[in-house]
């Protein structure tokens, strides 16, 4: 096992994809791209990233970019989640560090939105520093190196398969050493498929591979079913203008502080006068037309599945509500960030 660090090096030397973030890999680069791939693949997430940094080329323009034109440049990525902490993280390496990253594992973790993971990765690809960054592909490659079956989604399981990638990081090459197994997990051990042994430079170390084991692992605990919310969305054209209602989410829990249409959330409303109603209960003036619904809809989140069904319908001119804006088709292009949740409608309020 002692050969993996040079075998994988080698490997990585000949093998590495040429990525933005990989050959210009500033503190803040590998911050921004690492945000940007916990949840979405890398060909998905390159034109953003490029656009992101291309408008936001440093901390402290990230720091005080308007939220609204923030969210738009993360509007198709989801989990806005990660983009508001991304700023508040920003604005707080301003206030303490004076625009620059820590050069400090613990320094980098005590920011918001930075867990294990991405701090290890700043650290060791940004600044060279020995630290672990271990993701799902990292645990998968170690599942099978050792032929491991402890389910890594255990916490203390995580810990002893961080100690074993930790044994093997060369000192004087942390950052390469932590991207040549996540690129091995993304491009040769695969998963939810054959892994491609024939290509791995640790096939003749692999335990798993000799044990005909690899398919099945890594083993993780079963997860949790999702909650099924219904919710009902009112789709409420002003007559004239042709505006769409938005309203703005809380700014805490989930989609926080983004625009949507108004949503009633654990409610499945039926039949026109029930959206009346509910309309009304938005503080709207009534009018003539009779809401009309449109297909249902489904948007999984992590822990929470909505079943959407949407209703179309037209309000005379009127202020907006407390809370909401008529938005114009530009405003909508433009401006506000629909989230994906609500992609299902975005063909009637572009329409
Ligand atoms: S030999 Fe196969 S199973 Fe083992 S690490 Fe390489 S690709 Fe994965």
């Amino acid at each position: 096992m002692e050969n993996i660090a040079p075998a994988l090096l080698d490997w990585f030397n000949q093998n590495r994809r040429s990525l933005p973030f990989r050959d210009d890999p500033t503190p803040y680069h590998v911050w921004v791209s690492e945000i940007m791939l916990q949840q979405t693949r890398v060909s998905a997430a390159l034109p953003y990233y490029e656009r992101f940094i291309e408008e936001l080329p440093d901390i402290p323009a990230l720091a005080a970019c308007p939220p609204e034109r923030l969210d738009k440049l993360w509007e198709g990525l989801g989990y806005y989640r990660r983009v508001h902490s991304l700023q508040k993280a920003a604005q707080v390496v301003c206030e303490q560090y004076g625009g620059a990253l820590p050069a400090d594992y613990d320094a980098l973790l005590a920011l918001p939105g930075v867990g294990p993971y991405t701090a290890g990765a700043i650290a060791s690809i940004g600044f060279g520093l020995a630290a672990p960054a271990v993701d799902g592909n990292v645990l998968r490659v170690f599942a099978r190196l050792y032929n491991d079956p402890s389910p890594v989604t255990d916490a203390a399981v995580k810990r002893t398969f961080t100690q074993r990638v930790m044994a093997h990081q060369p000192p004087d090459n942390p950052g390469d050493y932590n991207q040549a197994l996540m690129e091995l997990g993304a491009l040769v051990c695969l998963p939810g498929g054959e892994p491609l042994c024939g290509r791995c430079p640790l096939a003749d170390l692999c335990q798993g591979r000799k044990a005909g084991t690899a398919l099945e692992l890594p083993k993780k605990a079963e997860p949790k079913p999702r909650r099924v919310v219904p919710v009902t969305v009112l789709l409420i054209r002003q007559e004239g203008t042709g505006a769409w209602l938005l309203q703005k989410r809380p700014e805490t829990g989930l989609l926080a502080g983004l625009w949507q249409p108004p949503a009633l959330e654990g409610v499945c409303l039926e039949g026109p006068d029930a959206i009346r109603q509910a309309a009304a209960g938005l503080g709207l003036v009534p009018g003539s037309d009779t809401p009309r619904p449109r297909p249902a809809a489904k948007h999984i989140f992590s822990h929470v599945e909505w079943h959407l069904s949407g209703w179309v319908m037209t309000l005379p001119a009127q202020p907006a509500p407390e809370g909401c804006v008529w938005a114009s088709r530009e405003d909508l292009e433009g401006r506000y960030a629909l989230p994906g949740a609500f992609k299902a409608y975005r063909k009637v309020l572009l329409g």
